[in-house]
């Protein structure tokens, strides 16, 4: 897509180039296999991960297909974990902003009778702590709150979650987070990880275990990554998660410091272009941003400006005409004018400029 000026980078971000190359240098035999291919695969696989440990945090890494098997794996497997072993814990915290791979399994819990209860959040997206602390009991089996939001960029505030969790475990979806903080939050237990928001392949992603955690099972055969999670690794997918991760470790604080400067002209020159514009969420990564446009249709807006990939909210709600669930969930009034805006490290400020000329010829179109 040269001509496109990509900004759907929380949707997807573009597979560098680095990565492409190192997954072709990835030996083909069956990483479980226990002859010399099998062999070199698993060595493969295994400096996959110490590449990625740098970028995620210490921890014992399970991949996954991706970050919404990897929630599943958290919770469902937690929540397996807990009837196996006859605990009586049936309750599991979250909040209304979280991913639909995370909300979606409010049915599945309450089949296994597990109840999934959803803490508000502030007109600003931050998490009610009020409302959590008062959900927080000895009934309570987990928490699972995201780390970034993946349509709005807002960053929970993870000093005082902690501080309220207490010994609770904490389970955060870092999908958005992993590459976009300078560092992940330290205290959940269970992290989840996606490879193809940090440029990495797609159909990858892990659960990153700490202090002992360890889900049931939900993938069973095999009896791969210590029974864990059955299926043959997928060694070139395993060589670019580590790769990107890599890759993104090195240049970190360069890349956030030029995507912080891109975000900032960004919003600015939106804000002088659109009368009334404003960034929905507050304490946001930078990489991420939401922008209200009074008086337009954000589907219409973009759909007039083809040459622009961006969407009004997660692309797993794309297809839906529904404003998205963050959006209601913050109460913001008119949730149809809020376009999302993703910058990369691979983002160009000509691409940035080129997309508010767009903006500003459609705005122009609009009062026309
Ligand atoms: N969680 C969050 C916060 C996300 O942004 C996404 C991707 N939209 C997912 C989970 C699902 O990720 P994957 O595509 O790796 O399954």
């Amino acid at each position: 897509m040269p001509d496109t000026i990509y900004l759907d980078n929380p949707a997807s971000t573009p597979l560098d180039p680095k990565v492409a190359e190192a997954m072709r240098s990835a030996v083909s035999g069956n990483p479980h296999a226990t002859h010399a291919l099998g062999i070199q695969a698993s060595y493969q696989i295994e400096s996959a991960k110490q590449q990625i440990l740098p970028l995620s945090g210490k921890g014992r890494l399970i991949f996954t297909s991706g970050a919404t098997e990897a929630n599943s794996l958290a919770i469902l497997g937690m929540a397996l974990r807990e009837l196996r072993l006859k605990g009586q814990r049936r309750k599991i915290i979250s909040c209304t902003t979280e991913h639909a791979s995370v909300l979606e399994l409010k049915p599945i819990l309450a089949r296994l009778g597990f109840e999934l209860r959803l803490v508000p959040v502030s007109s600003d997206g931050q998490v009610n702590l009020d409302r959590l602390e008062e959900e927080l009991g000895r009934d309570v089996l987990m928490l699972s709150i995201m780390a970034v939001n993946n349509e709005t960029g807002v960053v929970q505030d993870w000093q005082e979650i902690d501080r309220l969790a207490g010994r609770t475990i904490v389970h955060t979806d870092a999908a958005q987070a992993l590459g976009k903080l300078p560092k992940l939050p330290k205290r959940p237990d269970l992290v989840t990880l996606s490879s193809h928001k940090v440029h990495g392949p797609q159909g990858i992603g892990a659960l990153l275990l700490r202090r002992g955690s360890k889900p049931d099972a939900l993938l069973r055969g095999g009896g791969q990554q210590a029974g864990l999670r059955s299926g043959t690794l997928p060694t070139a997918l395993c060589v670019g998660f580590g790769t990107c991760c890599e890759v993104a470790q090195t240049s970190l604080a360069d890349d956030l410091a030029r995507i912080a400067d891109l975000s900032e002209h960004l919003i600015r020159e939106v804000h002088d272009l659109w009368p009334g514009a404003k960034r929905v969420g507050e304490s946001c990564v930078d990489g991420i941003v939401c922008m209200q446009l009074p008086g337009a249709d954000a589907r219409h807006l973009l759909n007039s400006m083809p040459g622009v990939a961006a969407s009004t909210g997660s692309a797993c709600d794309a297809r839906t005409d529904r404003v998205s669930h963050v959006l209601r969930a913050m109460r913001v009034r008119d949730g149809r004018s809020c376009i999302r805006l993703g910058i990369s490290r691979m983002t160009t400020r000509q691409e940035i400029d080129g997309f508010l000329n767009l903006l500003d010829r459609a705005r122009r179109n609009l009062l026309a």
